[in-house]
């Protein structure tokens, strides 16, 4: 069965756990300097709080490794969504234990308790049965918002949640849900791909299924780098995942077999370094011994925005250069400009760099889902069952 929605579980008078991901960074002041991911969870919260709910917050922050840290406390989190709430949050000065249960008992309908950081204490990564207990007492009702961590099965992602009978989405854990589902299963054609960034070894297996179902795949940033290495392009001092080069030659005669069309760079923006004020721009083929590849060129970005001017359905992940920096950002914004362009399709952006680079570019509104899911979000379009959803349908 599929997972409900907090929309229609019964909250009123009920303790409500939801387990949301406030894991925002702090200033060394002790407050909040970037509320994103609280301000994305408030829609869920006050509609808890107007249902009558008690609500229990849950959350990790950073990484204690299971120890009580001070500077990875959730109070500056409590104190930002007090004032954002405009009502007491009351924080248990632990995830689970007599503290905790104290300030759940005293919770009155339609107020709101926070517990402590949940990675203070080892058994929330180990999945800990007597910690998965411990929360589950805690909760009438559980709620996931927290689809950053739903590909991690923890204790308060999957372990509590069978000791729990009345379970769900919070609504931007259903939306990522909904419209990452999009890019999954039936689609409209054209379906093209854009694959990016660093993390070649990771998202090998996002890439390998994507040959089944994308009509083309564009490859750049890194990613393009190993793949132009494993076709016999000298890449000179280019980031280049050699262990992965016999698997891209794999992928590429499989490709040819497969009817996907792959697009890799003709063009590269060159330079000696990252922090180059500016680059050069050489054909793929005749790259400098003494330089590395950085960005990829205008013609690339014009090959890849040809590819989608025609799609109906876009997935794109990774910058197709080192976008941080003003000098090899070009191919990344022509990206993510072309797809705010695609008319009438759907058009979907998972990875957190990836979704930066479309909010500088000031084009996010245009695209049909800019996900906030990080690694959750690429797990999912590669069609995995994510342990923290998969909890939520029995
Ligand atoms: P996402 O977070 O969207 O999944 P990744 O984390 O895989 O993306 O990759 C983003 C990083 O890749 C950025 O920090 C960017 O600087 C880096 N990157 C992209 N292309 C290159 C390149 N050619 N050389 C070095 N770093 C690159
Ligand atoms: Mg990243």
């Amino acid at each position: 069965m599929a997972a409900k929605t907090i929309a229609e579980l019964d909250l009123q008078g009920r303790r409500v756990f939801i387990r949301v991901d406030f894991n925002v960074p702090l200033t060394p002041a002790g407050g909040v300097s970037d509320p994103a991911r609280i301000r994305a969870a408030l829609p869920t919260i006050n509609h808890a709080i107007e249902r009558g709910a008690r609500v229990v917050l849950a959350s990790h922050l950073g990484r204690p490794k299971g120890r009580q840290r001070a500077d990875m406390s959730l109070l500056p989190v409590a104190a930002y969504l007090a004032e954002a709430l405009g009502r007491d949050v009351f924080l248990a000065d632990e995830p689970a234990g007599d503290g905790a249960k104290k300030v759940v008992n005293d919770l009155r309908d339609g107020s709101v308790a926070m517990l402590e950081n949940l990675r203070f204490t080892p058994g929330e990564e180990t999945n800990d049965e007597a910690f998965a207990r411990a929360l589950a007492t805690y909760a009438d009702v559980y709620v996931n918002e927290a689809f950053t961590t739903a590909h991690r099965a923890h204790a308060s992602t999957v372990g509590m949640v069978k000791y729990v009978s009345s379970k769900g989405l919070g609504f931007q854990a259903e939306r990522e849900v909904k419209m990452l589902g999009k890019v999954l299963g039936e689609v409209e054609r054209p379906f093209v791909a854009v694959l990016g960034g660093t993390r070649v070894a990771e998202k090998f297996s996002l890439l390998e299924c994507l040959l089944g179902r994308a009509d083309v795949v564009c490859l750049g940033g890194a990613m393009a780098n190993t793949f132009l290495s494993a076709k016999g392009v000298a890449m000179g001092r280019s980031l280049v995942e050699p262990s992965k080069l016999p698997l891209a030659r794999a992928f590429l005669s499989k490709a040819e077999n497969s009817g996907a069309r792959i697009v890799l760079p003709r063009d590269l923006v060159v330079a000696d370094d990252a922090k180059a004020e500016a680059g050069n721009v050489v054909p793929a083929a005749t790259l400098p011994d003494d330089t590395a590849a950085f960005d990829i060129g205008p013609e690339s970005a014009a090959e890849i925005g040809a590819a989608l001017a025609r799609a109906r359905t876009v997935l794109w992940n990774g910058p197709m250069g080192v976008c941080e920096s003003p000098a090899f950002a070009g191919g990344t914004l022509s990206v993510a400009r072309s797809i705010a362009l695609v008319m009438g399709g759907t058009t979907v952006v998972v990875g957190g760099d990836s979704a930066a680079a479309a909010e500088r570019a000031g084009v996010a509104t245009s695209i049909t889902h800019v996900s906030a899911g990080g690694n959750a979000s690429l797990e999912f379009v590669e069609g995995k069952k994510l342990p923290g959803l998969a909890a939520l349908e029995s």
